[in-house]
This record gives C-alpha cells, structure tokens and sequence, in this order.
C-alpha cells in the first residue's frame, strides 16, 4: 500500500459588496466577498492543491488557468470534482483532508456543518475524513485588516498494488 500526503495553500482578495463563496457555499451576510477568476473559493481551492500535490499532479493553475475564459466565474465544486477524477484516473483514493481557514469575518463556524457536507461527496470520502476548522489572524496582516482571506490543506492519499 502506497501512501502519499499533499499540502495546498490559497489566498484570496476580500472587496465590499461581492457574495463570499467559500467551503462549496455562499456564506449569508458577508460584507465583503472574494475575488478571483473563477468564484474565488479558497477553501477549495487549497484542497485541489493538497490533493493534486499528493498525486503529483501539477497545481490548480496547471489544469485550470485563470486566463482560459472557460473557468471565468467557475463553480469550485466542479474543479474539486475534477481533481478528484483525475485522482482516481491513476489509482489514488482520497484517505483524509484536513485544512484551516483565516479570516476575520464572518464567523465561519456555524457552516462548517453543511460545508463538509457538500465537499466531502466531492471527494469521495465521508464527512467524517473532512476536517474543517477556522481561525482569526488576530487582526495582523492583510487577513486582520480584512483586505484577504487565506486557506491550508493536507491531505493523505492511498493506492492499492
Ligand atoms: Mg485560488
């Protein structure tokens, strides 16, 4: 038994005014949202990262360039879907994820429920092999001043003989 283990990290600009999509779902009430090519989920985004690091398989940008107009406000999911494919495609199976988020604002805690019930599927593992957890950066740096929110994941991936 093969085992390998993956680590992403993602960061992304805050800007008023946006819907803030994160962990799969748009977070109610947010003041401020992300910014990105595609809808500048950085919580999947750092979990696609883990996960192809663990595969060897390049990064995020390698297989979905933020200048290919096709990924131009993406669903994430479809990116940890596909990642997950291509995963699979070479033998691997999805053993644990756990990753962190940092940001400010909002709370995060309260969805990390129905975060984990939306990523985990994606991925083929259950709920139980997703760990979500959040953190504030105690108001330092560009996350304490809001300006952005970053995410990181690892991952441990498994391939039979
Ligand atoms: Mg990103």
């Amino acid at each position: 038994m093969k085992l390998r283990v993956g680590l992403g990290f993602d960061v992304h600009e805050l800007e008023p005014g946006r819907p803030f999509f994160l962990g799969g779902m748009e977070l109610p009430g947010a003041p401020k949202g992300a910014v990105g090519h595609s809808d500048a989920d950085v919580l999947i985004h750092a979990i696609c990262d883990a996960l192809l690091g663990a595969a060897n398989l390049r990064d995020i940008g390698f297989h979905f360039a933020n200048t290919d107009s096709r990924w131009k406000g993406m669903d994430s999911k479809f990116f940890l879907k596909e990642v997950t494919r291509l995963l699979h495609e070479k033998g691997w199976r999805i053993e644990n994820v756990d990753c962190t988020l940092c940001l400010e604002k909002p709370k995060v805690n309260p969805h990390i429920p129905a975060m984990k019930s939306v990523l985990a599927p994606l991925m083929d593992i259950s709920e139980d092999d997703l760990s979500i957890k959040a953190t504030t950066n105690e108001k330092l740096g560009y996350v304490g001043r809001e300006e952005g929110v970053n995410a990181m994941a690892v991952c441990l991936i498994v391939r039979m003989p």
